[in-house]
């Protein structure tokens, strides 16, 4: 579907968007093209949904799409219209519920200043409250997405410049967000006071010698498409670009920054520099610190793969146990966290892993992942581990007891289905049936990003997911407490 104004309900469903990735390019030929290399290297931020805006200097054109990035973008009848040097795109990854086109970013609106075309990732804990007020004063709402309250702000701003009227909307918005925005004048990339979710900025040379300004999620998407890293958005940064002038702006009152720690725990793809870290050097180190502080005997070390394979080989190393490849993961199916539904998440992690039996059998394993959610892959994983005949299998887990919802954009279901928020270790170890678990320390995840230990009092990071202590206000807490009630509740003022 190709529209300037995507707001259309085409398609029935609900949902508020999670996890994501962006990236946005200004003053590059064939813009859209870039976007769609860069979102590629950003599809493990999700994978339900993709879509890219570009700008021809006179007219905007978007195209949504369920499903990959491959697939989609790949289409010349698709990215033929795609018109522009400007260009920004979206991966999406919600949690349940029926997906909905209409909720598919870049979100687009023609406001009194122009057109205006924005990317989101992160989520705005105040997002229903602001939506009643809107909604009450007579905004009308054409999506469930959080990000859509942004646009409204915007367009009843009485501010006169719309970057003006986008800091006002800002202000009033509380929680995660790393955004770009393109409007006629340009591009404008900002990242939340606390800098929650991740945001770079990156250039890459035009054959007219020209240089292309680029932000994205992570360091990958520049890698991708041969751009030069420059340097992070800062938290509270807004960054505008009007062709060759960029100029950087700080709207907000600072606050010491809290950048979400799962980053580097799971939702980073390895490869990529964040803060200034190699993700991979960094979840190695967790493995390190997770063999000091919860050895075991064992004769092979194994990592539940992917997402526990840098901390699995860090493990082997300072353990001094063989790293070995016990569970082959398929390439080719989806990750089990996306697929709804118990029942298919169940069926998923069967289809996605299978046990290396030559390897395994009469072995004590030891079994490295990097979190447990709900504790069905764990399961799943010692099960496989048992009817392989394993002699003994211990789990040892590369972050802290998952015990609290993240709010800011990660998805992590409500506290009743997390695991770690109903059981105590011994209760959590027989329900993955292993013979021993251990997670890593607070302390000592902090250890492996460089410091002596978790500052009580000024965190560096956001680690709300492990310790319950949210950096932002939680709004609309006492009128959502999951994503499934905020499109509930959403779906109703629509
Ligand atoms: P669960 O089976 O619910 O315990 O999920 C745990 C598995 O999901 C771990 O192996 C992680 O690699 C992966 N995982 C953890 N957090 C997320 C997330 N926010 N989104 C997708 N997958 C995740």
């Amino acid at each position: 579907m190709l529209t300037t104004n995507p707001f259309d309900v085409s398609q029935d469903g609900d949902t508020l968007h999670e996890e994501c990735g962006i990236f946005g390019i200004s003053g590059a030929a064939d813009a859209a093209r870039l976007v769609a290399l860069g979102l590629h290297a950003l599809q493990h931020r999700g994978q339900e949904a993709a879509g890219i805006t570009s700008f021809d200097g006179t007219e905007f054109h978007t195209h949504r799409a369920m499903g990959h990035v491959a697939g989609n973008f790949d289409r010349e009848e698709v990215m033929v219209p795609l018109r522009g040097s400007v260009a920004c795109g979206h991966v999406r990854y919600s949690t349940t519920g029926e997906t909905a086109l209409r909720n598919v970013q870049p979100l687009y609106a023609d406001l009194a200043s122009g057109g205006f075309a924005i990317a989101h990732n992160g989520n705005i804990s105040n997002a229903m409250r602001l939506r009643r007020d809107l909604v009450r004063r007579g905004s009308i709402f054409q999506s469930t997405s959080d990000t859509e309250t942004i646009i409204h702000l915007v367009a009843t701003s009485n501010y006169r410049t719309v970057v003006d009227k986008f800091i006002d909307a800002l202000k009033r918005v509380e929680g995660a967000y790393s955004l770009i925005v393109m409007t006629p004048e340009g591009m404008i990339a900002c990242r939340d006071p606390l800098g929650i979710r991740p945001l770079v900025m990156g250039k890459i040379e035009q054959s007219d010698g020209s240089e292309a300004v680029i932000f994205a999620s992570e360091t990958v998407a520049l890698d991708v498409v041969g751009a030069t890293f420059v340097r992070s958005i800062e938290p509270g940064e807004l960054v505008m670009v009007k062709g060759s002038e960029i100029t950087s702006h700080s709207p907000f009152a600072p606050v010491a920054p809290r950048p979400c720690i799962f980053e580097f725990v799971y939702f980073s793809r390895p490869d990529s520099i964040s803060e200034d870290r190699s993700v991979y050097t960094v979840r190695k180190a967790i493995g390190a610190q997770l063999a000091i502080e919860s050895p075991v005997e064992a004769d092979l070390v194994i990592p539940v793969p992917d997402s526990g394979t840098p901390a699995a080989l860090g493990y082997a190393q300072e353990s001094g146990i063989p790293f070995e490849l016990g569970i082959i993961r398929s390439h080719y199916v989806g990750r089990t966290f996306i697929q709804p539904g118990d029942k298919v998440r169940h069926l998923g992690v069967k289809l996605k892993h299978n046990a290396n039996r030559a390897l395994i059998k009469g072995k004590r394993v030891v079994l490295i992942d990097d979190s447990i959610v709900r504790g069905t892959t764990s399961l799943k994983i010692v099960e496989m581990m048992r009817e392989a005949v394993a002699a003994e299998v211990h789990m040892r887990i590369a972050s802290p007891p998952t015990r609290h919802s993240c709010f800011y954009g990660v998805d992590t279901p409500e506290r009743a289905k997390l695991l770690a928020a109903t059981k105590n270790l011994e209760e959590m170890a027989t329900y993955i049936k292993a013979d021993s678990l251990a997670f890593i320390s607070i302390d000592g995840l902090y250890k492996a990003l460089g410091e002596p230990q978790r500052n009580a009092i000024r965190p560096s990071h956001c680690d709300a997911c492990f310790t319950g202590d949210y950096p932002t206000t939680l709004t609309d807490q006492d009128d959502v407490s999951s994503v499934d009630q905020f499109a509930l509740l959403a779906e109703r003022m629509i």
